[in-house]
């Protein structure tokens, strides 16, 4: 085993590498490859409410996503975590007088309601239909792929990407849409929404181009 008797100063790299059990590390393959590895190699699955191991380890990788904006990922692991200021949250720490949707629905907003089972959702993910059947046909588009970017049947990893980034926009301008109606009193028509949701998906584009256009520099 390695001597990792540091000098005082570096008593935090001595506390990490006690944390994470490399003092059998020798410094020949002291590297951020493979100590990445290592650490990787201990890490576990937080479980998803109530879905097995496996599911739960994909819906990670979908809200960690590298095709995702930073934005988005946040917005995606709020959503599975259940920390999104929706009322049904805001109430129940008693942030906020009101449980019920903000847009008169007989309904608590919960984070269920506001991304599936409101009508306005519905509505604006029907105006979308085409472009996420451009990737998985609709009737495959539940509340899980919505959450978690699952989808039932097999579809290629190119497919589940685009649906889900569509997905993401579509989370994002509904928890806009909501906020100015919450915060301001102002209605965001779903056309407005659609046409936002066009905008993120077009920003979308114009990373992978430029991205792509680098990767052919190289
Ligand atoms: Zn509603």
């Amino acid at each position: 085993m390695f001597n990792w008797d540091l000098p005082w100063y570096y008593k935090e790299i001595e506390k990490f590498v006690v944390e994470f059990g490399l003092n059998c590390v020798t410094p020949s393959v002291w590297k951020p490859r493979t100590i990445h590895r290592l650490i990787r190699s201990r890490d576990t699955t937080e479980p998803v409410s109530d879905l097995p191991p496996a599911p739960a380890t994909r819906v990670w990788e979908n809200v960690s996503s590298p095709s995702l904006t930073d934005r988005h990922k946040d917005i995606a692991w709020m959503a599975v975590k259940g920390g999104l200021p929706v009322r049904s949250f805001m109430h129940s720490r008693g942030l906020c007088p009101h449980r019920e949707c903000p847009r008169g629905c007989p309904a608590e907003e919960t984070i269920y309601h506001l991304f599936w089972a409101c009508l306005f959702a519905q509505r604006l993910r029907g105006a979308l239909k085409q472009e996420m059947e451009a990737h998985i046909p609709y009737p495959n588009i539940t509340y899980q792929s919505v959450l978690y970017g699952l989808f039932p049947k097999t579809h290629s990893v190119e497919a589940i990407q685009g649906c889900w980034r569509i997905l993401c926009c579509v989370k994002d301008i509904l928890l806009y849409a909501r906020t100015r109606l919450v915060t301001n009193g102002k209605v965001v028509s779903r056309e407005a929404c659609r046409r936002m949701v066009h905008n993120l998906l077009r920003d979308y584009t114009d990373k992978d181009n430029k991205e792509r256009e680098k990767e052919e520099e190289l």
